[in-house]
């Protein structure tokens, strides 16, 4: 073993600095993902544990100790409830196979330009729309909150959805593989209220929401300013034009570029 130095009658070899790299690098890691998340804080909570039991057994403070090691025992089941949602989200990325999404290729163009058009339709008549486009694994839990459409993407179905009047147009549309799945479904609301100093309501909520807990793009088309914005990994852009649009819905729909690791955490950072 390589011996860097000693503390005392501690002696610090190469192998623990790499363990300790290593774990630095993991905890960081972990804390990007989760980082102005609730589950944030319960992380730091978690950290702070750690220490408290580290220190207690270091310092021979044996009932603390005792309490501590009680609260770390059930670590791992309350790491797993408490980070559910995020836990979720980088076994889907994981499991994300790049070679199914080179066959669903051919058909992206076709949408994104379907749905770019749709939107700015929506957008000129100041109808209201919520739009969620699945990229990899589907979610099911929130397709069954709403109405089964399973037909094919197209324009004038998805305007008569949004129709103010339509008994349909409240919720969201969900649309994977080019299919609509199904509207009037109720998303996961994000806890953001506030971005760059403008207010989000309940339908930028929503659409934000769904991108912090799945592998989705949302397509937001205001009711009140005809504002168009997509939301991605847990962020929202706003006042889209009808290029940029295109552009990031085709992107999206893309086989990602940077495949493996390197894709996965470029992707888990941007996550907020
Ligand atoms: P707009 O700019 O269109 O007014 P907004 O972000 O201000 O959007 P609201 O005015 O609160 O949002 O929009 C309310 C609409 O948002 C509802 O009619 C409903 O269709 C949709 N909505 C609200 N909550 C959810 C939810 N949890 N899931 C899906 N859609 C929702
Ligand atoms: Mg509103």
């Amino acid at each position: 073993m390589i011996e860097l130095f000693k503390i005392g009658f501690l002696t610090f070899t190469f192998v623990d600095l790499i363990d300790i790299a290593l774990v630095a690098f993991i905890i960081y890691k972990l804390y990007t993902v989760i980082r102005g998340t609730i589950a944030a804080q319960i992380f730091i909570g978690l950290i702070i544990v750690l220490l408290l039991s580290f220190v207690a057994q270091a310092a021979s403070l044996k009932a603390l100790g005792w309490l501590l090691k009680l609260v770390s025992d059930i670590w791992v089941i309350a790491f797993i409830i408490l980070f559910q949602p995020e836990i979720r989200r980088l076994l889907i990325l994981l499991g994300r196979n790049p070679l199914i999404r080179l066959f669903l290729k051919s058909d992206e163009k076709n949408i994104a330009d379907i749905l770019t058009d749709t939107a700015f339709e929506l957008a000129q008549n100041q109808h209201g729309a919520l739009i969620v486009i699945v990229k990899s694994a589907g979610i099911r839990g929130v397709v069954e909150t709403g109405e089964i459409i399973n037909a094919r993407v197209n324009k004038n179905l998805l305007r008569s959805l949004f129709f103010p009047r339509s008994p349909m147009h409240d919720g969201a549309v969900i649309i994977k593989g080019g299919i609509i799945e199904a509207a009037r479904c109720t998303l996961p609301l994000s806890s953001e209220t506030v971005i760059k100093g403008q207010a989000l309501g309940m339908r930028h909520r929503a659409g934000l929401g769904i991108t912090e807990t799945a592998d989705v793009i949302s397509l937001i088309v205001s009711e009140e300013t005809g504002g168009i914005s997509v939301a991605q990994n847990g962020i929202l852009k706003r006042g889209l034009s009808k290029e940029s649009l295109k552009a990031e819905l085709t992107a999206s729909m893309q086989v990602s570029k940077e495949k493996g690791w390197k894709g996965l955490f470029e992707q888990f950072s941007k996550h907020k």
